[in-house]
């Protein structure tokens, strides 16, 4: 029997009614402010995207956008003029940013009780300490992917290919935190057929389209395709889903897995960041 699909948009569409859910409880409306530098057509359409989310479901949502040129110095600015302003619960800045601009600073100068991306070094230290923290918004998605199947996730067997700083990483630290066995997989990886194929649960966080095929997949195993590639203007995951499917016991589909959840939870970290942070 092929694998069940994991429908991200109906579990995107669920965190987004919690999300309302929770807005109507508040006294107030969170806000969430996105730096845009230059203008990056896929970042364009991304930052569009999340402040159209966050007017939809009743959050404040405002888009700062630079130029190109802006330096180190500026945005650094502009940043800290945001931490100050007590009517400010979620920032953003959108990567990649222009050359001239070390985001790892920028990262670093947002306040970590506004990073609603939890790239802060703060936020990471937590997440990998298992403290409470704000989480990357695709692997907390990915996580609430994997929980939406029902699948036992404590003991379970579970390999990361990829080991970014924004999916992989988290996403093998979210993954510890619920006591699997993980396994991360890299670049320099060997035998990482063999590898996979242990997993119960495997995450392809790659970016190499169809690179998890049939073969390095485990009988009923969970497989979740973090991957967006685009190919002859098709987009397509970084799982071989047509074969995949036939071994796996859930799968999430490209589109309509992962992709939707990532802007879902961005918006849930809004309001989890105004609620702590106001109190
Ligand atoms: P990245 O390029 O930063 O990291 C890729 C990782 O894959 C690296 O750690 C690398 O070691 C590993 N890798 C590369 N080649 C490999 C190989 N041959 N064997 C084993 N490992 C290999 O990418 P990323 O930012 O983590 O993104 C991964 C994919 O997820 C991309 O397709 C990206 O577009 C997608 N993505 C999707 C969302 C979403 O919302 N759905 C969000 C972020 C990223």
């Amino acid at each position: 029997m092929p694998a069940q699909l994991i429908d991200g948009k109906a579990i995107a569409q669920q965190v987004e009614s919690e999300v309302r859910d929770a807005l109507a409880k508040l006294p107030y409306k969170p806000s969430l402010v996105a730096i845009r530098v230059g203008n990056d057509p896929a970042s364009e359409l991304y930052v569009r995207n999340k402040a159209r989310k966050a007017h939809e479901l009743g959050l404040r949502g405002t888009e700062l956008i630079f130029d190109v040129s802006m330096s180190e110095t500026q945005l650094l600015a502009q940043v800290e003029k945001l931490n100050r302003d007590d009517d400010v619960d979620g920032i953003l800045v959108q990567l990649p940013l222009p050359p001239q601009i070390d985001s790892k600073k920028v990262i670093k100068a947002v306040d970590p009780r506004k990073d609603v991306d939890g790239f802060h070094p703060m936020n990471v230290g937590l997440l990998h300490l298992g403290q409470r923290s704000l989480v990357p918004c695709t692997p907390a998605g990915v996580m609430r992917l994997i929980a939406s199947t029902g699948v036992t996730i404590e003991g379970a067997r579970a390999v990361v290919i990829g080991r970014s700083d924004i999916v992989g990483k988290p996403v093998a630290a979210l993954l510890l935190q619920q006591n699997a066995t993980v396994t991360i997989c890299h670049s320099k990886t060997r035998e990482l057929a063999a590898v996979a194929r242990e997993a119960d649960i495997l995450v392809a966080a790659i970016g190499k389209p169809r690179f998890v095929t049939a073969d390095m997949v485990k009988r009923d195993a969970v497989v979740i395709d973090v991957g967006i590639n685009r190919v002859d203007g098709k987009l397509m995951g970084d799982v071989d889903f047509q074969n995949v499917r036939d071994v796996a016991s859930w799968i999430t589909p490209v589109p309509g897995g992962v992709g939707p959840m990532t802007i879902a939870m961005l918006m849930s970290n809004t309001v989890t960041a105004a609620r702590a942070r106001r109190g």
